[in-house]
């Protein structure tokens, strides 16, 4: 089946900007210098800018930025094995996976109805003696409720590593993501929505011994040529992909401009009843700034017939996610476990075509063919 509307066009996205690309390129390669040289500091520099924070440290992608974080808080004494990090039931597994990968215990909690964040009732209700972070993830490009969240961290001491590799650029009262927690993982997987053209993460913080002991993280240990202050690990952020995300930064915010014109024609256009909005800017304390659409997620009972509908009219969907942490096998010991909100989201959701280059008059053909759904 041919789909007529792709979910995102990332050739297209990329097409846009392709002779600022080539010509980037073609600087690194003339410059003979290729990893952890003038290209990575300045989009650091670019990165820490746009968030608000003091820092930014290039990392290999997303994961390594959330287990890099955890991990240098361990360096720090600030963690050890065994303590407990709360982080939402629903998230996609890379979240779950940092937390695990350093022998931390992830609880999970499930999300708020609406808006699909964490909870902070149910963040509260899951603290333990043993608890030592929280791990908000901004999923979808929504801020989940930071307000809220760090007020519980500072109360009990905690600390708050927040997940925007899906919300470059989401704000409350103009604090972006990146600029809440005690620290901060992005990703620049090409389909966020600040990509590169290949993998690619960063950490941005505010805390300099933090940052600091991530620069040595992530070069081997090593904060100073041949002298290894911890066991680190080989994740960079190099040359050529820094160059990329220097060029794509300049357009972000134009490019968020664009999901939300998107977001809004759904929003305004989509009245079956069978389906689901996400959260509206009404429906919220929180503003339309604490959003970037990184995907538009409607709900249906009958999702998987949505989904052919649409793909029967060529419009081409994707499901995020179809299995959440605690059923998947990778987590044996978690299976049996029930999250019911969580489980009837992996059930219900269906992600809507958005995406940089998409013209509107797609949008809208989307939308007539979702309110047919059904009738
Ligand atoms: C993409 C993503 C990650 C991981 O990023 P990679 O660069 O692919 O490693 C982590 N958390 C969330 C919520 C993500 O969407």
């Amino acid at each position: 089946m041919s789909m007529t509307i792709p979910f995102l066009d990332l050739k297209a996205t990329n097409h846009s900007y392709r002779d600022e690309l080539v010509a980037a390129c073609a600087r690194v390669i003339d410059s003979g210098w290729y990893i952890a040289g003038n290209e990575l500091s300045q989009f650091e520099n670019e990165f820490t800018q746009y968030c608000g924070t003091k820092h930014c440290i290039g990392v290999a992608n997303g994961l390594d930025a959330l287990v890099l974080t955890l991990r240098a808080w361990k360096e720090l004494g600030k963690l050890k094995d065994g303590d407990e990090v709360i982080v939402p039931a629903n998230t996609y597994i890379a979240s779950v996976l940092a937390i695990t990968e350093n022998n931390l215990v992830p609880v999970l909690v499930e999300p708020d109805a609406t808006s699909l964040n964490l909870c902070p009732q149910n963040v509260k209700a899951s603290i333990t003696a043993k608890t030592r972070a929280i791990l908000p993830v901004h999923l979808y490009g929504q801020l989940a409720d930071m307000p809220a969240i760090l007020a519980i961290a500072q109360q009990h001491g905690l600390l708050v590593l927040e997940d925007s590799a899906q919300a470059h650029g989401a704000s409350i009262d103009g604090r972006k993501a990146g600029n809440w927690g005690d620290a901060s993982g992005f990703s620049f997987y090409p389909g966020k929505n600040l990509g590169a053209l290949g993998d690619a993460g960063a950490i941005t913080t505010n805390d300099d011994e933090l940052a600091q002991t991530l620069r040595a993280i992530r070069n081997y240990g090593s904060h100073e040529k041949y002298k290894n202050l911890y066991q680190g690990v080989n994740s960079r952020l190099d040359e050529i992909q820094a160059a990329m995300l220097s060029v794509k930064l300049k357009y972000l915010d134009e490019q968020t401009a664009h999901r939300r014109q998107i977001a809004q024609i759904y929003m305004n256009g989509i009245n079956n009843p069978l389906i689901t909005l996400p959260l509206s800017v009404n429906d919220s304390p929180l503003t339309f700034e604490s959003h970037v659409w990184h995907l538009f997620v409607v709900r249906c009972k009958n999702r998987d017939a949505l989904q052919k509908h649409l793909a029967d009219h060529g419009v081409q969907t994707l499901i995020h996610y179809p299995i959440p942490p605690h059923k998947q096998q990778a987590y044996p010991a978690w299976n049996a476990l029930s999250f019911p909100l969580t489980e009837a989201i992996h059930q219900q959701v269906l992600s809507l075509p958005l995406g940089p280059a998409m013209a509107l008059a797609d949008v809208e053909e989307t939308v007539r063919i979702i309110n047919k759904f059904g009738t």
